[in-house]
């Protein structure tokens, strides 16, 4: 599928697919991130994306308030999420405008509308009006953007093709993007996360815009969304696996419980030359800090590649080699490949 091969935003450009690592200012590893005792993701990807319901009300929120960049040594691209997937978990209704604002206040390079995610258990005629809501945040928040040097995305929802065809022709033009959630309770059914995003994908590029997906890249779709020309996508795995002690094999790309196994597979990334499984099982931040960028490495590499065999035509030859360590990249390859071969 056609895909736009970077994005333009007033901290540099973001050379697609990208993967950017979720962040947050909260506690704990953060502080080490920050501090710059371990090397912090935001220095290892394209562009970073920042949540922001774990950016306001925390220690951080008021060093950030002014421009998020001047906590950072260099400028980065930064997206900022608009809270809408952790205010529906809160039970909080935030007003969309006033979300707008705070985004523009962090000077983020790019920021999606304001949200209400459908959880997978709603009457239709409730999600109807979620999606009429995300809809209407959406539209009010392009009238009402002061700030122009932020690329602004609206989020985009729906449950079936048509669904998302409806939404799109409501959707106002002028967006810079188009950000798509409500994935996270389908993350494992590729089918339909494919055919949903597919149809997200051939929308959004009609209109000349990016497509980006939140919340569902595990590797199997890290190899299935690059592949189908996503522009961005987002994932916190490497941070969550750490948080529980596990480290991703470079080989497998599967979870490894430490202290079960007792042992680390061998690696050649940068922190894993300098350190031991010890390192990575103490209880404090600075273990977990190493086990998160050692599980962010892995991601990385595997973006790289993915880019270098996407240039030579050899991603099949890629995936075949994958597969044979882990058999979930081919079986959502599979269902990728019906829908790009479709053009
Ligand atoms: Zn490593």
């Amino acid at each position: 599928m056609e895909s736009i091969p970077r994005i333009k935003t007033s901290n540099g450009d973001i050379r697609t697919p990208a993967l950017l690592p979720v962040c947050a200012l909260t506690y704990g590893v953060w502080d080490v991130f920050i501090e710059e005792k371990v090397i912090p993701p935001w220095k290892l990807s394209e562009a970073t994306m920042f949540s922001l319901e774990y950016v306001r009300n925390t220690k951080y929120e008021e060093k950030v308030i002014n421009g998020f960049h001047k906590l950072f040594s260099d400028n980065k691209p930064i997206f900022v999420d608009s809270g809408g997937f952790q205010s529906m978990k809160k039970g909080i209704e935030r007003d969309p405008i006033d979300v707008l604002r705070f985004q523009e206040k962090l000077k983020a390079d790019i920021a999606a509308t304001f949200d209400y995610p459908v959880p997978l258990k709603v009457e239709r005629t409730e999600y109807m009006k979620m999606l009429q809501k995300s809809i209407d945040s959406a539209n009010l928040s392009l009238e009402n953007r002061k700030r122009k040097k932020m690329l602004l995305y609206s989020c985009v929802h729906g449950f079936s093709e048509e669904e998302i065809e409806w939404y799109f022709s409501k959707l106002d033009y002028g967006f810079d993007g188009y950000a798509m959630g409500s994935l996270v309770p389908r993350k494992n059914d590729y089918k339909t996360l494919i055919e949903l995003i597919s149809k997200a994908k051939s929308l959004s590029i009609e209109r000349g815009k990016p497509l980006h997906i939140f919340g569902v890249t595990g590797f199997p779709m890290l190899y299935a969304l690059s592949y189908m020309g996503i522009e961005t996508m987002d994932s916190w795995t490497y941070l969550v696996a750490s948080v529980y002690k596990e480290y991703i094999h470079p080989e497998t790309l599967k979870r490894v419980k430490m202290r079960k196994t007792g042992h680390i597979p061998s690696c050649d990334c940068f922190i894993c030359k300098d350190h031991n499984i010890n390192d990575f099982l103490g209880g404090t931040s600075v273990p977990q800090a190493y086990l998160a960028i050692h599980n962010l490495n892995i991601f990385m590499k595997e973006m790289n590649l993915i880019k270098e065999h996407l240039k030579d035509n050899s991603f099949d030859q890629l995936v075949e080699l994958k597969s044979k360590n882990n058999q979930r990249i081919k079986k959502a390859y599979e269902h990728v490949k019906k829908y790009v071969n479709k053009e």
